[in-house]
């Protein structure tokens, strides 16, 4: 049932007229080839089924955030809200004025000035390679495969066109929710949002999430909660509400057409589709999710 699923969504999303259009403002993004498309699920039963480009490895970008979010809430606990709020927002992920709004403090940690405190946050104490080793090692264990790495391109493209992440970095700075120099902080943001991964190791990935075996101990259970709820609500910035309504489920998607999806007990859902929507999410893989979601009755506001 499952596997004709995914094979029915890729055969019909390969053939979608509108793709998306892949994000620009990253040169090392723009190269990447829009018509490409993979879906990969784990189940509690510890069965994996994929289809389409799964072997092929894309950038994390956002979706590192998730696991940030998860060392950082090990580490620190509910001490981490003193630097980072826990609501939704209704202005993009890069935004400026959210973050004045705020004080300084960012809505949320998926939104970006959010996730640079995060990773801010992880390098207390540590050197940014020791802190960068930290988060690959980390991603690692949760996929359970070593072969996991930084693509340095991507992390130095980034660096260099990446203006609004330094504007975001230096008004953290201004108003003191910001450790370490610009420099250092940003440094490990951009290298963590290019680790590298195919789609059926982020759905691996993902199982500590959805409480599935080989991935039980990452975290706490109370944190695996806070995560998840934090992935319902601000998982796709200002089209969360509309990931909600079509897909019923957590996720935390990536500038790179990467989504992270998590059915709470039962599934793990990575898929993978470089074309955005004007939200920054993946367009086809938003698609993807709210069929598979539909064929398989996983939306949490389901009832039956
Ligand atoms: N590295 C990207 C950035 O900071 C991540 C954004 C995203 O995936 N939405 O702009």
């Amino acid at each position: 049932m499952l596997e004709e699923t995914l094979n029915r969504i890729n055969t019909e999303l390969r053939e979608a007229p509108d793709k998306g259009l892949v994000a620009d403002y990253i040169p090392e993004l723009a190269k990447i080839d829009p018509n490409q498309f993979a879906m990969s699920v784990c189940l509690a039963d510890g069965q994996q089924v994929s289809c389409g480009d799964f072997t092929t490895n894309f950038s994390m970008q956002s979706v590192s955030k998730a696991f940030t979010l998860a060392m950082a809430l090990g580490r620190y606990g509910d001490g981490l809200w003193k630097r980072v709020g826990r609501e939704p927002t209704s202005n993009a992920f890069n935004s400026v004025v959210d973050l004045e709004l705020g004080g300084g403090k960012p809505r949320n940690p998926f939104v970006n000035a959010g996730a640079i405190v995060v990773t801010d946050a992880l390098l207390s104490g540590r050197t940014p390679k020791d802190t960068l080793a930290e988060i690959v090692q980390f991603v690692r264990a949760a996929v359970g495969d070593g072969d996991i790495y930084i693509n340095h391109d991507m992390a130095r493209s980034e660096n260099i066109t990446g203006h609004r992440n330094w504007s975001l970095a230096h008004f953290l700075k201004s108003t003191d929710n910001l450790e370490h120099e610009c420099e250092l902080t940003l440094g490990t943001y951009f290298h963590q949002c290019s680790i590298e991964l195919n789609c059926q190791q982020l759905a691996r990935a993902g199982r500590f999430l959805a409480g599935l075996s080989g991935g039980h101990d990452m975290i706490a259970n109370r944190h695996v909660r806070s995560i998840n709820a934090l992935m319902m609500t601000c998982g796709h910035y200002d089209g969360s509400g509309e990931f909600a309504y079509r897909v019923g489920f957590p996720g935390k998607s990536g500038v790179s057409g990467g989504i992270l999806a998590i059915v709470p007990g039962v599934a793990s859902v990575a898929v993978w589709a470089p074309g955005l929507n004007s939200f920054g999410n993946s367009q086809l893989g938003t698609l993807a999710l709210e069929r598979l979601s539909l064929a398989m009755s996983w939306s949490v506001f389901d009832t039956k």
